[in-house]
């Protein structure tokens, strides 16, 4: 090989990158705006949370508010979370959920589905066609 080509070898992988950077990126989700109302917590912008991450609500809150370790309900936009929370302990429980149940684990992007099979849930991914089985933690 010479010189030219693996520099234009080089080129075409570094070229590559900042794709894969702005792809991920444009995946965020948007942080917790709270409202603590009698030592109650409101996610307010909770449905703006959810239709990110693009997956049942029911499912989300089931495992969010036993990470949580607390009771809630969805109330309009709204989740009602009973104690007082901060957001950056919010924001981190809803990170776990999204790296287990919504980003894909081999290409990393949030095009999924869970596909549920007997007692085992997979991790379908849509983007490329990866599945996996989904393992709480
Ligand atoms: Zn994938």
């Amino acid at each position: 090989m010479d010189l030219n080509s693996y520099e234009e070898l080089l080129e075409k992988a570094y070229e590559k990158i900042p794709e894969n950077v702005k792809r991920s990126s444009r995946f965020e989700i948007p942080k917790v705006n709270l409202r603590i109302e009698s030592r109650n917590t409101f996610i307010t912008n909770f449905n703006k949370i959810i239709s990110t991450l693009n997956r049942d609500g029911r499912h989300f809150l089931g495992i969010f508010l036993k990470t949580a370790g607390t009771m809630g309900e969805i109330r309009g936009q709204q989740l009602f979370m009973k104690g007082q929370y901060k957001d950056q302990v919010l924001n981190r429980l809803i990170e776990n959920y999204t790296k287990t149940y919504v980003l894909c684990s081999i290409c990393k992007k949030p095009d999924t589905q869970i596909q549920r099979e007997g007692k085992k849930s997979y991790l379908k991914c849509t983007a490329c066609g990866a599945r996996e089985e989904i393992r709480e933690k």
